[in-house]
């Protein structure tokens, strides 16, 4: 199962987004062993995340290095020295103070810290993210004030609704604010957008990076044993 669900993905975005892009498929590995996250990344996967440190402390040292490790959850400042020069990109920062946080550890390391930015772009009260009306100036002054962090580009998670029409809108907008940003200098790579429900339109208006966890690797069990595999 998780060899054809991988294959199929994989083949769907082979020939990258509406531009043209390439598109980077992550794997959203929560609740997953490190013994199916690795089987995965013997299949083609090449970057796998977690979405709370507990569960990436528990993992990291257990998978392989064929694949890079990101960060995709909600970041308690404490947490960050967990994470900073551990996972290659740090997807979700959502406040300024956190990127302050990133920065200062970082800098310590010496090391330069690769992160997103996060937009609560459907405006929703549970979920984390800038607000999309002052994502823009808190991007630049993440950008700009902090040295030990680079900014390469933007995370969105889009609401779980039934209005396409909705979805395809939020994700242009997401893609404008992205364009906008990349075009005044900012060393933006990857708008990352879109999971198992809403994957195949946001690689359709404008995301180039897709974080997919059921779609690879079946239903998560939050019971334990997880039997999909
Ligand atoms: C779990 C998770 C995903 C993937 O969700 P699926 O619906 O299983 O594809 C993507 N992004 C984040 C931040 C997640 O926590």
């Amino acid at each position: 199962m998780l060899e054809n669900n991988l294959k199929t993905v994989l083949e769907e975005i082979s020939g990258g987004n509406n531009l043209g892009e390439k598109i980077t498929l992550v794997g959203a590995s929560k609740t997953m062993s490190a013994q199916d996250i690795n089987r995965a990344i013997e299949l083609g996967l090449t970057v796998v995340a977690e979405n709370k440190v507990q569960e990436f402390r528990e993992k990291t040292e257990l998978i392989s290095d064929k694949a890079t490790q990101h960060f995709i959850g909600h970041l308690q400042t404490n947490k960050v020295k967990y994470l900073v020069g551990k996972v290659s990109l740090i997807q979700s920062v959502d406040s300024l103070r956190l990127a302050e946080e990133i920065d200062k550890t970082a800098f310590r390391r010496g090391v330069i810290q690769d992160i997103l930015i996060e937009v609560n772009v459907g405006g929703e009260l549970s979920k984390s993210g800038f607000d999309f009306s002052n994502a823009k100036e808190n991007v630049l002054a993440i950008n700009n004030g902090f040295k030990n962090v680079r900014v390469k580009g933007l995370m969105a998670m889009l609401p779980h609704v039934d209005d396409q029409n909705l979805i395809i809108s939020l994700c242009q907008k997401m893609r404008a604010l992205y364009d906008e940003l990349k075009n005044m200098g900012l060393n933006f790579e990857y708008l990352s957008m879109g999971m198992s429900n809403d994957y195949k339109i946001a690689v359709k208006n404008g995301s180039n990076m897709i974080r997919l966890g059921r779609t690879i690797f079946g239903e998560r069990n939050y019971g334990g044993n997880n039997g999909n595999i």
